[in-house]
């Protein structure tokens, strides 16, 4: 799932305060699931601008929230209220806020999340990144711990030799040295060999940017 943050209020009332019918458009996926921008937060969200352009009498807060923001069909039904509005605070990710803007081409569409990495919830309220989504995936040799990612220094030979006590990372004694994650799964799994092997330095090439992926059949 793709983990987003809302950013403070000050900087997404200086973004908008100037229109007055503005729309906060919420999604029901990813960012529901990291409390950032669901329903819940899109009432929040809207309550906050309500009070903080009180003084507006021609402010005019909508809401809505789509399954997901990052689906043109899904955004394209919402068309027919872009006459009514003048402008979108997107409560979606990156790709969300993008997919919004093509479709709405003619008022202006805000990000009001920080979107931050590719992660999981571990626990209730924390989400961690576990991808980086670097385009050619290790986990087959890693135990399906991924170091490019949970290593602080990105290491695909590993540990670096500075492993704390109890198994925690030199640079952040909070977290878990993915190194020794990973030699702990190996051995569980009975495929230790594979510590032994040298991994050639990653070629960063397999990440081109803009990606795009063409399914030749479905
Ligand atoms: S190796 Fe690359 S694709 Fe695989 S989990 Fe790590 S960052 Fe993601
Ligand atoms: S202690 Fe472990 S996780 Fe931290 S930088 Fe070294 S190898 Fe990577």
């Amino acid at each position: 799932m793709i983990v987003a943050e809302r950013k403070p209020f000050e900087e997404i009332w200086n973004m908008i305060s100037h229109y007055n019918r503005i729309l906060v458009l919420g999604c029901g996926t990813c960012v529901t699931i990291c409390w950032a921008g669901g329903e819940k937060e899109v009432g929040i969200l809207a309550s906050q601008l309500k009070i903080a352009g009180e003084k507006n009498n021609e402010l005019i807060i909508t809401e809505s929230v789509p399954e997901r923001q990052c689906e043109i069909e899904m955004i394209q039904e919402l068309k027919d209220k872009e006459g009514n509005i003048d402008a979108i605070l997107s409560m979606g990710c990156g790709a969300g806020v993008q997919t919004v803007a093509g479709i709405f081409t003619d008022i202006p569409v805000f990000p009001a999340l920080n979107t931050t990495f590719l992660g999981m919830p571990e626990a209730e309220g924390l989400w961690v990144e576990m991808c980086s989504a670097c385009g050619d995936c290790y986990l087959a040799y890693t135990g399906g711990i991924c170091p490019v990612t949970r290593c602080g220094k990105g290491l695909l030979n590993g540990p670096c030799g500075g492993t704390r006590k109890g198994g925690k990372c030199e640079i952040d004694p909070e977290k878990d040295c993915a190194w020794v994650l990973i030699y702990r799964r190996l051995e569980k799994l009975s495929m230790l060999d594979l510590m032994e092997q040298y991994r050639e330095p990653k070629n960063y090439r397999a990440v081109k940017r803009p990606g795009i992926i063409r399914a030749t059949a479905r």
